[in-house]
């Protein structure tokens, strides 16, 4: 511990971000920088608590070592706190600007006053590594001449595939989008992760001797599919990263009425547009001077709202079917377990800002979408719902007279995922889990299939990008020892 008395002098102070009238009127990333002072002053904060629930299973994903680099950026070693944090984590530079941070959530400071901005630091210390030209490629030394194939190229299947290349082996990144990264592409915008940023990982990576195939379907039927034996078989194993991307829809009357997208077609061409031609080509479904209702919260609801505004959208209400979160813990929610409050992210402010109230509306059950006489989409009816608890249940009734009509000429459905599509795991033969998830063991990765294995949200369902690294990392060790025998691959843990 750098200064025994930081968490008793100092306040908290986290990284703000840019002014909200300024950032609506572009799609660049949403951070400002902080000044290395306040990155130290922030630092000493940490306690050096000795149990640090910041880095254990109720903290962060991948155990990062926050309490050593919190100590080595107070005393000015950040080339040593940067080695730290990439002895856990591949890709800090996304975790750091992405992650909800449960370490905070975690933090033994967190019990008594404000969490240390241990997330603040961790962008900061990679930030600095690439301004300084510390993070370079390390392809290894020793080739095993065995062969990997990752399938998908979100968290999951870049940690995957760093961590089997670090170990020799050959691997090879099919990937069905145009593009690299997965979610860290086309479903997080620009302005809260800058794709130049997934662009120069991936780099890194292609110099280490990863080699990417992108618009490449396995399993698939299209011109560009690759078929499942095709890869097996050239292969000395496969890993299944391919992401929980089946949407979960909302099959109430008029859902064919045009204006009505699942979050993701949305957010992707809006992304791909944006990078293709800056949104000049007009292939994204614009909320421009349109009412926009958002159907469901969570960062995807988050990332509609700032993405509608940005477009100059007219009004941008979210529904959400779940009553409010409580501002401070609830009883059954102690420190250190994840607080489960009343947050407001960045598409919130936003909205506050440009039509002067929190878009939330709370307790909202969508009945029906509704027509103008030419076919169009022009509104929805909702009912107002209450949630009461019966038999350690949660149940939720109609309140009768609440039905409500609200005008929209663009909804958007961002109601959660349910598992990852079937056709990669059917031409495998691989088994599925109760919720339709590729069915492997935490820890083993392996699925029904000999030498197969998945990790990432096709395995647990949708989730975080930090556990899309863990997963990936955990799984690259167990696919090593499976071709190996055995692996100084860390577990990451
Ligand atoms: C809009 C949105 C915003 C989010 N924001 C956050 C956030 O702020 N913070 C956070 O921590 N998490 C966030 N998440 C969740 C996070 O992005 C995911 O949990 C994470 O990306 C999962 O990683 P993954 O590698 O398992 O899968 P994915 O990132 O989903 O990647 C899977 C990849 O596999 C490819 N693929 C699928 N099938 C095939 C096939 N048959 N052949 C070849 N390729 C295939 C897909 O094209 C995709 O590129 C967000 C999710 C969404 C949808
Ligand atoms: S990856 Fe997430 S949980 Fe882990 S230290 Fe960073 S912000 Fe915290």
């Amino acid at each position: 511990m750098g200064k025994p008395t930081g968490f008793k002098e100092f306040t908290r102070d986290a990284q703000i971000y840019r002014e909200v009238g300024e950032r609506i009127l572009d799609y660049k990333e949403l951070y400002s920088d902080t000044k290395n002072s306040v990155l130290k002053t922030q630092a000493s904060r940490c306690m050096d608590c000795g149990i640090a629930f910041c880095q254990s299973n109720d903290g962060c994903p991948v155990n990062n070592l926050c309490p050593e680099w919190n100590d080595l950026v107070y005393k000015d070693q950040w080339k040593d706190a940067l080695d730290r944090l990439h002895l856990t984590n591949n890709f800090p530079e996304f975790t750091g600007r992405v992650c909800p941070a449960p370490c905070e959530g975690s933090c033994v400071l967190g019990s008594v006053d404000k969490p240390v901005t241990i997330k603040n630091i961790e962008q900061a210390i990679i930030d600095r590594g690439f301004k300084e030209g510390w993070v370079v490629a390390e392809p290894p030394k020793v080739r095993s001449g065995k062969k990997v194939a990752v399938i998908g190229s979100g968290p999951a299947g870049l940690a995957a595939a760093a961590q089997l290349n670090k170990a020799g082996h050959l691997v090879t990144v099919y990937e069905r989008a145009d593009r690299i990264g997965g979610l860290l592409m086309y479903g997080i915008p620009n302005m809260k992760l800058g794709k130049d940023l997934v662009e120069r990982r991936v780099n890194i990576l292609k110099e280490e001797g990863v080699e990417f195939i992108t618009n490449a379907d396995v399993g698939g039927t299209g011109d560009n599919a690759f078929s499942f034996d095709e890869i097996k078989s050239g292969h000395d194993a496969v890993i299944f990263c391919v992401g929980a991307t089946n949407a979960r829809d909302l099959p109430i009357a008029n859902r064919e009425l045009k204006g009505i997208y699942p979050a993701m077609e949305f957010l992707r061409a809006n992304t791909k547009s944006l990078l293709d031609s800056n949104l000049e080509d007009d292939n994204y479904i614009s909320a421009k001077d349109k009412t926009v209702i958002v159907i469901g919260g969570g960062d995807t609801g988050t990332d509609c709202i700032g993405t509608s505004i940005r477009h100059g959208a007219k009004n941008v209400i979210n529904f959400e079917l779940l009553p409010q979160p409580p501002e401070d813990r609830a009883d059954n929610n102690p420190w250190p377990t994840w607080p489960r409050i009343l947050r407001v992210d960045y598409g919130h402010q936003e909205a506050e800002l440009k039509f002067g109230n929190d878009p939330r509306t709370y307790c909202l059950l969508s009945k029906e979408f509704l027509a103008d006489d030419n076919g169009n989409l022009k509104g929805i009816k909702t009912v107002n719902v209450e949630w009461a608890e019966e038999n350690g249940r949660m149940n939720m009734k109609e309140i009768p007279g609440s039905e409500k009509v609200w005008e929209a000429e663009l909804i958007l459905l961002s109601m959660g995922f349910l598992g990852p599509e079937q056709y990669l795991g059917e031409s495998a033969g691989v088994e599925t889990d109760e919720r339709s998830n590729y069915k492997a063991e935490y820890d083993k990765f392996q699925t029904s299939v000999d030498g197969v294995f998945a990790a990432g949200d096709c395995r647990r369902g949708q989730s975080l990008v930090v556990w899309g690294i863990d997963e990936g990392r955990r799984a690259a060790r167990e696919v090593d020892c499976y071709l190996m025998g055995e692996s100084l691959l860390p577990y990451g843990k």
